[in-house]
């Protein structure tokens, strides 16, 4: 459905994208088209921006808008919430239901570290902002995102790379301004990037170790890095910043392990997933008993049939999620007897997965740029949203998906009017 105010160059632009036969053959018709920036930093729950070591994340907030908190997707894991931020749907509807997974039909096992299953379009349903933008004739580079190094949809972003985990995040943020330095006929109009380093200090050493207050001091040196960067090239008024995260972090501790292997034998079943949501796939025929046997087994662990999840979770209709779901509570972990002996520390530190109402798990949402409203504050908002906010802005028709536009207008300058009108 078009909507009626995208009026217009962006309208022109568009019908001239969806008619034309070569991408390449688009011409952008303003020097600097509405940009954005999608920086998530892994882990940085709602509350850490208060920390002494964020300052330049104030300083964005202070000049931009900030949202009292953005809710995760359950499971509140990496790959399905960053595939939930640039959908616009619940884990259940894109398939990237965890971060491990088995598709019965493809027989097939897909994890962070199997690159083949990263990689491989079968696996990343919905359609990913990139996606709808080069479709419409815009370019996208995310620098780093769980499903683009897939092509989707038939469809590969304009710009990628192949994730490494050891390139240096300064290298992330001059690789996205060196993006934006091209000419106005290649320059991207979408762009991610991605910083790890918080989520691995989180889950190591806890909330509140020294090695996290460290990761934060590092991470908002890299925004400085952008901020300044963008401010050299004189974009830093023409582009949306959007800063914000996967999912926040609970600390567990050594004396809230759930031991499965106490209530089930773990011979019998194929274990998907395992904490703190487990993941169960029993036999056909055994099925029931296993649920029997663990549905009141633990007074910290939930456990349900896939079909009787509770429905404010959005969780347990796709093929991926296994028969059996058990949900452990903040700060629980799950683990095997035999992982538990041999490694305790791995129960040690934080980690996050939990229900998505828990304010624990609620991150960080700082917007700064030309389309949004200056030194605001606003309610917390789901992160299904951010996909129609961010095709408004880039004067974009979204695919279906389950946020909308309505939910998150009270971060716009001019709500309902994309910034390039004005
Ligand atoms: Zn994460």
């Amino acid at each position: 459905m078009k909507r009626p105010h995208i009026v217009g160059s962006i309208l022109l632009a568009v019908t001239l994208a969806s008619t034309s036969c070569a991408p390449g053959s688009f011409v952008v018709p303003d020097s600097f088209a509405p940009t954005v920036i999608l920086v998530s930093i892994d882990g940085l729950r709602w509350d850490y921006m208060e920390r002494p070591a964020m300052a330049n994340l104030r300083r964005l907030a202070a000049r931009g808008v900030r949202a009292e908190g953005i809710v995760p997707a359950f499971p509140t894991k990496t790959f399905p919430n960053h595939y939930t931020l640039v959908t616009g749907l619940y884990p259940d509807h894109h398939g990237i239901v965890a971060n491990n997974m088995w598709d019965p039909l493809l027989q097939a096992r897909f994890g962070l570290s199997i690159r083949e299953a990263v990689a491989d379009g079968r696996w990343w349903g919905g359609e990913p902002i990139w996606v709808t933008a080069v479709k419409q004739g815009q370019r996208a580079a995310p620098m780093f995102w769980p499903g683009s190094e897939a092509e989707i949809k038939g469809v590969r972003p304009t710009y990628w790379m192949p994730y490494d985990g050891n390139l240096p995040d300064a290298a992330r943020v001059d690789t996205v301004l060196s993006w934006l330095s091209l000419p106005v006929d290649r320059r991207p109009s979408f762009l991610t990037l991605y910083i790890s380093a918080i989520d691995e200090a989180g889950h190591r050493h806890g909330t509140n170790s020294p090695e996290l207050n460290e990761g934060l001091a590092l991470v908002d040196r890299v925004l400085g890095r952008l901020i300044d960067g963008l401010e050299a090239r004189g974009q830093r008024d023409r582009v949306d910043v959007i800063v914000t995260t996967d999912h926040g972090m609970a600390d567990t501790s050594v004396d809230r392990v759930i031991i499965i292997d106490d209530y089930i034998d773990l011979s019998i079943v194929r274990v998907v997933d395992w904490s703190p949501v487990i993941a169960i796939a029993p036999p056909a025929d055994r099925i029931d008993d296993v649920y029997q046997q663990l549905v009141n087994a633990h007074p910290n662990l939930k456990v349900y049939r896939k079909e009787e999840v509770p429905a404010y979770l959005h969780f347990g209709s796709h093929h991926r999620v296994p028969a059996i779901i058990g949900i452990a509570d903040e700060g629980w972990s799950i683990g095997s007897r035999q992982r538990f002996e041999e490694r305790p520390e791995w129960f040690a530190g934080a980690t996050h997965g939990y229900d998505h109402a828990l304010e624990s798990m609620k991150g960080v949402f700082v917007a700064d740029g030309p389309s949004f409203k200056d030194g605001a504050v606003v309610p917390a908002f789901q992160n299904i949203h951010l996909y129609a906010l961010m095709s408004h802005i880039l004067g974009l028709e979204p695919a279906p998906n389950d946020g909308t536009i309505d939910s998150v207008r009270t971060l716009l300058r001019v709500a309902g009017i994309p910034a390039s009108e004005h």
